[in-house]
């Protein structure tokens, strides 16, 4: 007769087999769309064992529905540039998973855009948004159009076309997107104008991120990189450390990056890097961040124009550079596999004790494994960027509700949002023996919600 050991490991066993199986449908349904098989295989790998104590997921077909979009829109993006030329870009929009709320997640404009970028971030945004607690579904959007050097007319032709066409597929209780890379207040003001254009009706609720004079929410602008710092802190603190005296690196210099310093000089940090797609910035000063934000925020302008304001810091050519300054916690809050293996190995033999990530999938898994293997703090993305999505579901109840909260209200409810996200990502953790790890924590807190409602409501 077998131990109960032995039963447990066969159908352990049994499960990695098909989870397995899973993954190799999901390369093979999906050729060439490696960022999207990246996000599955994670998050499939992390929840072998909330699926070897409840087989019932296995039996109902939740992974293989919740692996498929439940529709994936393209479409084509026409308009006219200021020499008068015609010119076409490609659209898109997935609606992952619609179990607990109308599709939520953000437009992304930028030349890497394609169907394996926003299959994975639709995926991924399934799972935060549970972790959210808030009624959202899981969805995200974008276009290979790229912003830079643009004028405002082309950039405003550009959102009135795509609006055009997302209009057929989007509302407050189908699928609200929301700002991402290359899409800020402006992008989604002219979406916002194109859409109630073409309904003739003011549905506010339809985008979030808006303007705060047409219905936008106090706090949304910093909630991604507020967010970001307060799941850290909760998680330094358990450990007995906190951003106050640390030395922090933060990647990009767009709207996450520029509010997680923020939030991080706040709580008392010396934050002594940040980049753009050009390079880095290094300043042993501590940056300025009125500097980057009139540079980012205001004139449009490339991160080494820093340092003609300030002599004392220096710019280095390329991105990856930046993990080669030795921090006490690094924010990745740039872009997707911006942080690989040599990086995480630099970071560590530099003595990191936190990483955050503020950006979506910013550590590729090789890197992530070091982390946790060198027993370095690691808040992975679906749980440390929630803030953002949390807060565009704010700024939904204040539009329903025809009401406006203050800054300090929004500030104070995503700060216990990210506290609840770090209680249940621990929580799981520890449930499932792998106590501290957030990646298996969070995915398996945000999938259990996503799973239990979709077997409520049947086979759909
Ligand atoms: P922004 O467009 O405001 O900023 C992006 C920043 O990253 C810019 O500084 C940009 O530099 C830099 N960047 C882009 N591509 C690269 C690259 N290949 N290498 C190095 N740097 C790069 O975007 P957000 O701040 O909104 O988004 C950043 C990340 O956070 C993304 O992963 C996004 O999905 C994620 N996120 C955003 C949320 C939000 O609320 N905005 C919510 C949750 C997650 P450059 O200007 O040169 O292109």
């Amino acid at each position: 007769m077998k131990t109960l050991e032995e039963l447990q490991e066969t159908q352990t066993q049994h499960v990695n087999d098909y989870v397995n199986n899973l993954l190799e449908t999901v390369e093979s349904r999906n050729p060439n769309e490696l960022e999207f098989q990246q996000a599955v295989k994670e998050v499939l790998d992390s929840l072998v064992p909330v699926l070897v104590k409840n087989p019932t997921y296995i039996q109902k077909g939740v992974l293989e529905r919740i692996i498929e979009p439940e529709r994936m829109i393209t479409f084509r993006v026409p308009w006219v540039d200021d020499n008068g030329k015609v010119q076409v870009n490609r659209g898109f929009r997935v609606q992952f998973n619609s179990a607990i709320g109308p599709y939520k997640g953000g437009i992304r404009f930028h030349p890497s855009v394609n169907a394996s970028i926003v299959k994975f971030l639709g995926f991924e945004q399934i799972f935060k948004n549970s972790l959210t607690g808030q009624p959202i579904g899981g969805g995200k959007g974008g276009s290979d159009f790229d912003p830079k050097g643009k004028s405002d007319m082309e950039i405003m032709r550009f959102c009135q076309s795509f609006m055009t066409e997302l209009s057929k597929y989007i509302g407050p209780d189908t699928d609200v997107p929301a700002g991402d890379i290359g899409v800020g207040a402006r992008e989604i003001g002219y979406m916002f104008g194109q859409y109630k254009k073409i309904k003739g009706a003011y549905e506010a609720g339809v985008l979030t991120g808006k303007g705060i004079g047409y219905g936008g929410s106090l706090g949304r602008k910093e909630a991604t990189g507020y967010g970001t710092v307060y799941f850290v802190e909760e998680m330094l603190k358990d450990k007995g450390h906190s951003f106050d005296q640390s030395t922090v690196v933060v990647s990009g210099s767009g709207n996450v990056s520029i509010y997680a310093m923020e939030k991080a000089m706040q709580l008392g940090a010396k934050v002594v890097a940040c980049s753009d797609s050009s390079g880095y910035i290094y300043d042993p000063n501590g940056i300025n961040l009125d500097t980057v934000k009139q540079l980012k925020e205001v004139d449009n302008k490339r991160i080494h124009e820093y340092v003609k304001e300030h002599p004392g810091a220096s710019f280095e050519i390329g991105c990856s550079g930046i993990w080669s300054v030795p921090c006490d916690i690094a924010l990745p809050c740039a872009t997707q596999n911006e942080l690989d293996k040599e990086d995480a190995d630099i970071l560590v033999s530099n003595g990191v004790k936190a990483v955050g990530e503020g950006a979506n999938m910013p550590s590729s898994q090789e890197a992530i494994d070091i982390f946790l293997e060198k027993d370095v703090l690691f808040a992975p993305a679906k749980a440390a960027n929630a803030g953002g999505v949390a807060v565009s579901a704010l700024e939904m109840a204040q539009n329903s509700a025809r009401i406006a909260w203050t800054v300090e209200e929004v500030d104070e409810k995503l700060q216990e949002i990210m506290k609840n996200i770090y209680r249940k990502s621990l929580d799981q953790s520890e449930a499932y023996g792998v106590p501290g790890n957030f990646v298996v924590g969070a995915n398996i807190a945000g999938f259990v919600r996503v799973a239990d409602a979709m077997i409520e409501q049947g086979v759909i």
